[in-house]
């Protein structure tokens, strides 16, 4: 299947567009031109776009830019510069973004019971972030939130997302960049190390990742 073609299923899905109003908002404007992810990429993934369509979509000259996108290129040492905000960059760097619930939320799934976020989750990821995780063939995934390592879990009950659903929040801490240590030995449940880029202790976490064999 070819990446457009799975956008437009995403864009079009009757599913989906049955919860518009209930679960689903809309987007003010238009959807995000999500575009084509570089194969072995390091994906990260996040919660929903938001209506004004979020991490994809340059937002006008004078509105306020993404938060996620300034604060993970910003951590990625990506420039935002230029016309389109570093997305270019971001994508050529090897780095990826998806959502876990492809539209926007009306509701919030910040304190819900894992169960019921399990429940909402189930159509969007089954359906949508399976596909898109299946074409990109990630050479490492993070989960930004516990909407996200939901999500996660429930596409690799083996792996380490399955049991730590709480701990993923990053974007509020001191760290300075990641490391990758997983993208390039490929084995399963390992991690990406956030430092504060002295190489030393403070500030340092790990998070819950899983790195993808292609041939698994
Ligand atoms: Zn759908």
């Amino acid at each position: 299947m070819k990446w457009e073609d799975i956008q437009g299923t995403i864009r079009t899905c009757r599913q989906c567009e049955r919860f518009d109003g209930t679960i689903f908002a809309s987007f003010r404007e238009r959807w995000p031109e999500i575009p084509q992810p570089r194969p072995r990429s390091i994906l990260f993934i996040s919660e929903a776009p938001p209506q004004d369509g979020g991490f994809w979509t340059v937002q006008g000259q004078t509105s306020k830019q993404d938060d996620l996108r300034e604060k993970l290129l910003a951590l990625l040492k990506v420039s935002s510069r230029g016309p389109d905000h570093g997305l270019v960059s971001f994508r050529d760097s090897g780095y990826f973004l998806l959502q876990s619930f492809p539209r926007p939320l009306k509701i919030s799934v910040g304190n819900i019971k894992v169960d019921d976020l399990k429940k909402l989750l189930q159509h969007p990821v089954e359906t949508h972030l399976k596909d898109q995780i299946t074409f990109l063939s990630p050479a490492a995934i993070l989960a930004l939130g516990r909407p996200a390592s939901a999500a996660l879990s429930m596409l690799f009950p083996d792996s380490s997302f399955a049991h730590t659903l709480s701990v993923v929040t990053f974007l509020s801490s001191r760290v300075g960049y990641f490391r990758s240590t997983a993208s390039h030995s490929f084995q399963r449940h390992t991690s990406l190390q956030a430092t504060d880029g002295s190489g030393g202790a403070s500030g340092k976490a790990t998070y819950p990742c899983l790195s993808v064999r292609p041939d698994h």
